[in-house]
């Protein structure tokens, strides 16, 4: 389960902007998830108590915000809006769409006391 690690690279965020910003304890942490990432919401919630546990964030809540998945056709040069990463244009059936948006999870906001 690649979210585990996700979710302490997000750990590690956190502690470094804890002391960076001079903040104890998060309260909420806000995740933007793009629809091409991978990432499971399910497994993320399931994942952060166990992960948080003993840690500044061991009783935030987990905020998770789905992002769709968005390209840009090279041929028609439409934007095209993607379930995977393979889709095809939708306008001309043109394969290799560029990504433009929904591959990457970020942390998109944090509530800290
Ligand atoms: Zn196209």
């Amino acid at each position: 389960m690649h979210e585990i690690s996700l979710l302490e690279s997000v750990l590690e965020t956190l502690e470094t902007q804890a002391k960076q910003q001079g903040f104890q304890q998060v309260k909420q942490v806000v995740l933007e998830i793009g629809a091409l990432s991978c990432v499971e919401a399910d497994a993320l919630r399931f994942g952060f108590e166990v992960v948080m546990k003993n840690s500044l964030a061991e009783h935030a809540e987990l905020v998770i915000i789905k992002i769709a998945g968005q390209g840009i056709c090279p041929k028609c040069q439409q934007q095209v809006l993607l379930e995977t990463l393979h889709d095809p244009c939708h306008h001309c059936g043109s394969f290799g769409v560029t990504v433009l948006q929904g591959q990457s999870m970020r942390i998109k906001e944090l509530i800290v006391i």
